[in-house]
């Protein structure tokens, strides 16, 4: 079937006093409806970028971007301020780690779900209210009927989350952006959210678009995993692919400290030695090899000197110079270690 969102070697650009910052450069993936994508790796790899991109949230006085965002056919790298306002909210829409960010303390909850709503669609503000209690309801937010009347400070951090994903999912979209919905919440919270947009994809079929940090989180609720490093993916493939057999250094890295794949929730990354790549000065040739433990296994240099490119055959792909057979035999540790 025909992806529903389709990224080709997307590049954001931003311009600063120091230079260009090249914090996504050279970005592929396609994303099916109804399906999940994980976005994993460390703060600063370009996870956030691309989705504010996606959305046409970024500056456009300091930012440069070239490639393809098409969405359901659309391309949206090309699409008006006007265009990208119709489908924002409506067609795509996001939520954050930071409920707050997304609510407005001036108006009350059911407001700011009915207005979305009612902007989209031209419904009355009877319909809208009507709406946002069934929203509010589907969320989980118990007796909707009298909250709808709340203004976000009256909500609990957990039951803001829930209002803003109430918000995201009004129109029905057909893509759902979540970066790090659920970092700050405690983990029974953040379960309850999980099982939440698990039960809401179900229903409406959504797209989403998954960026974590968290191994524990990509494990409970993606279906298709990348991991970014450096502005770059290093590594895709199904979940089971990648967290059970991982084939880039740093994706190996990355699962050191993650016993199993039934593992707890809260599963941070396991730290690999180094600090991320600047985006200002990139390390030349592989981005990872100055953390790479596997660099002098590769002949001539190549890693200092090349940049691997990512092959994508069936979903399933890595950038990385070693060959399948010295990845098995470098990685073998590390598979009997799980
Ligand atoms: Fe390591 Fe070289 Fe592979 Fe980069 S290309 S991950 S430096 S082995
Ligand atoms: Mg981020």
């Amino acid at each position: 079937s025909t992806p529903f969102l389709s990224i080709r070697d997307l590049k954001v650009h931003f311009s600063t006093e120091d230079g260009v910052v090249k914090a996504v450069d050279g970005l592929s993936f396609d994303l099916a409806k109804g399906r999940t994508l994980g976005i994993v790796g460390e703060s600063g790899s370009g996870k956030s970028v691309t989705n504010l991109a996606v959305l046409g949230l970024h500056d456009p006085e300091h930012t440069a971007l070239d490639g393809e965002i098409l969405l359901d056919g659309k391309e949206l790298l090309t699409a008006t301020e006007r265009e990208l306002e119709r489908l924002r909210g409506n067609k795509m829409s996001m939520i954050f780690q930071d409920a707050l960010a997304s609510l407005s303390p001036y108006h009350t909850i059911g407001t700011q779900i009915g207005e979305t709503y009612r902007k989209h669609t031209g419904a009355s503000r009877r319909e809208a209210r009507a709406r946002a209690v069934d929203m509010l309801r589907r969320v989980g937010i118990p007796t909707p009927d009298l909250r709808v009347d709340d203004y976000p400070h009256q909500f609990s951090g957990g039951m803001r989350q829930r209002a803003m994903i109430a918000m995201a999912l009004v129109c029905d979209p057909e893509l759902l952006i979540a970066d790090e919905p659920t970092t700050a919440l405690d983990v029974t919270v953040q379960a309850q959210i999980m099982d939440l947009l698990k039960a809401l994809q179900q229903e409406f079929g959504t797209a989403i678009v998954f960026i974590t940090h968290d191994l524990g989180v990509i494990a409970d609720i993606a279906d298709d995993v990348l991991v970014m490093y450096g502005g770059r993916s290093v590594e895709q493939g199904s979940k089971k692919e990648v967290l059970r057999d991982p084939q880039h250094p740093y994706t190996l890295g990355l699962l050191g400290s993650m016993p199993s794949l039934d593992g707890p929730v809260d599963v941070p990354l396991s730290p690999i030695p180094g600090s991320p790549p600047s985006l200002l000065n990139p390390p030349s040739g592989c981005r990872f090899h100055p953390r790479c433990a596997f660099m002098e296994k590769v002949d001539g240099g190549r890693c200092t000197s090349v940049q691997p490119v990512l092959e994508v055959a069936d979903g399933r792909g890595t950038a990385c110079h070693l060959d399948p057979g010295q990845r098995r035999e470098l990685f073998a540790d590390f598979a009997t270690a799980r």
